[in-house]
């Protein structure tokens, strides 16, 4: 590993910008990089040769360009500043900027959707490899698989598939980027039939740090393969993924809401209800505060609407529960999980991303923990009060798990939560710049549900004040995350908070 590297002329203590190793610094170190390098520039030689190098825009302190390559979906925190922002036009374009960044010695960092949760593709001190041009959705002519560029935001996937009565299961957020989700994992309410989005991965193409483009796949550089199946951004920038496509068309959706006298009743009833239910069924219940505190259950099931019902019955029989259910197409499904369902199909894009997006970005604190067991009372008890007693935004949402996520052995992919329960995600929304009690409020939440045997925790809800990132997100995995990002990219070239370490 190198000690120090020079950012183009400016000296710069590596242990300052990889943030490796202790993760308990991880938070601190988070801050550090968005403070301790960004008076880093590039030397104008350095920029010239970066734009001789690719065909892609380059977008550099002082260009007009720069405000705007710079956005990310997250607002809370210090503004990323990028050495440089490279909208690639394809993997030769990769391929140039990373011999660029080897030559220079400057780390480099890949944004898919640009929704991390702490900014993870900012790139501070970094240059990013800016992938939206990457938007290829080409369905395989049986359409059996589908190739996907690294750019590509989920509604787009969904859309071009559905229109060939197929569907990859993605997350629900519909401007968040294929690359970043199924790096993570990909956890959303097709998951307990199909599995997470990084399950479906059969291929993916990469370009790693030095300068070579891979295809990886069950049969080529398994290793690697294994690492980019839940273990994140740390192994190069990936320009396309290939899936397996589920066939279908439609399929039956529950929303639900629940009075809050009876939260204690509904957690306990969809804690053994959701996980341990038929696969089809994917459940996924919110306790939010921020006003009278509520209790819902969205859901989606592969089967008929009177077979859902069925399945949901425990938790409609509960005094004063209010049950809508129907049948849907696929795009009708994405767009209603994605709060779009109405007016045209381009507004279902965070604005400045694509012609028509309209959706905005925002500004949150949020952590992620996974029930391993279900809560007992004195659980649920610690929960839901910590629901009632926020006045602000604050919101706890369990995502069953179970069914096709847990089929898959925890150490057959980097993804390794495959033995709980439930993900309990906790959110805050706040105003950009007056996060401190939000963050505090999803702390204790977190803490609490620690208390009460809850455990690990989402890559892709990543947390920057996580004690041992490497630990919570990918347990035992950890150790064979490390020997890949060795093998793969010895200097620490990609870089960003929570990289595994080598
Ligand atoms: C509003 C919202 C809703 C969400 N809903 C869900 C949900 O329903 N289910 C779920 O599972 N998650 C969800 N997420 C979390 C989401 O999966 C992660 O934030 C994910 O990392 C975002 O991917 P991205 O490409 O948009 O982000 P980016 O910020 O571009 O990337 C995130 C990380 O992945 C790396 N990366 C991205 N693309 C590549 C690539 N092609 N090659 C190499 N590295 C890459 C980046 O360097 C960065 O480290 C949601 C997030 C938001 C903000």
């Amino acid at each position: 590993m190198v000690a120090t590297r020079a950012v183009a002329g400016t000296p710069i203590d590596r242990r300052e910008l990889l943030l490796r190793g202790a993760a308990a610094a991880a938070a601190a170190a988070a801050a550090r990089v968005d403070v301790g390098v960004s008076r880093a520039q590039l030397r104008p030689a350095a920029v010239r040769r970066l734009d001789a190098a690719v065909r892609g825009a380059v977008a550099v302190p002082g260009r007009a360009s720069y405000e705007n390559a710079r956005r990310v979906y997250q607002l809370a925190g210090p503004r990323p500043r990028p050495l440089a922002v490279v909208t690639v036009r394809d993997s030769t374009d990769v391929e140039a900027l990373m011999r660029w960044a080897a030559r220079e010695d400057v780390a480099v960092v890949a944004r898919s959707g640009g929704h991390s949760y702490i900014r993870q593709s900012g790139g501070s001190g970094a240059v990013v490899a800016d992938l939206s041009r990457l938007r290829n959705v080409r369905v395989a002519s049986a359409a059996a698989e589908v190739e996907v560029g690294g750019g590509v935001q989920l509604i787009d996937l969904n859309r071009a598939l559905a229109a060939r009565g197929a569907l990859v299961p993605t997350g629900s957020c519909p401007s968040v980027g294929v690359g970043g989700l199924t790096l993570g994992g990909g956890m959303g309410l097709s998951a307990r039939r199909l599995g997470l989005t990084c399950d479906r991965l059969v291929a993916a193409t990469i370009v790693t740090a030095d300068g070579r483009r891979r295809r990886v796949g069950a049969r080529s550089d398994e290793d690697l393969f294994w690492a980019l199946r839940g273990g994140g951004g740390s192994f190069g920038v990936v320009t396309s993924l290939r899936f397996a496509v589920h066939r279908a068309s439609r399929a039956a959706w529950a929303s639900m809401s629940l009075p809050w006298a009876h939260a204690d009743e509904a957690l306990a009833r969809w804690q053994e209800l959701a996980p341990a239910a038929p696969r089809a069924l994917t459940a996924i219940l919110s306790l939010s505060a921020g006003g009278p505190p509520q209790v819902s259950v969205i859901a989606q099931h592969f089967g008929s609407e009177a077979e859902l019902r069925r399945l949901l019955a425990p938790l409609a029989r509960i005094d004063g529960a209010s049950l809508s259910t129907g049948v849907d197409g696929l795009l009708g499904l994405a767009r209603r999980w994605a709060g779009c369902l109405d007016g045209p199909l381009a507004a279902c894009h965070t604005q400045g991303t694509a012609r028509g997006g309209t959706l905005q970005r925002s500004s949150f604190a949020a952590s992620s923990i996974y029930l391993v067991r279900r809560l007992d009372e004195a659980g649920r008890r610690a929960l839901l009060a910590r629901v009632a007693s926020r006045s602000g935004s604050g919101t706890v949402i369990l995502d069953a798990y179970g069914g096709a996520i847990n089929a898959v052995a925890a150490d057959a992919t980097a993804f390794v939560h495959r033995d709980v329960l439930a993900s309990a995600q906790v959110l805050s929304y706040h105003a950009p710049g007056a996060g401190g009690e939000a963050r505090t409020w999803v702390r204790g939440t977190r803490a609490a549900l620690e208390r009460h045997g809850a455990r690990g925790a989402y890559a892709n809800y990543a947390d920057a004040r996580l004690e041992n990132f490497e630990r919570e997100y990918w347990g035992a995995n950890r150790t064979r995350l490390r020997e890949v990002k060795r093998r793969v990219d010895p200097d620490g070239r990609l870089v960003f908070p929570q990289a595994v370490g080598t």
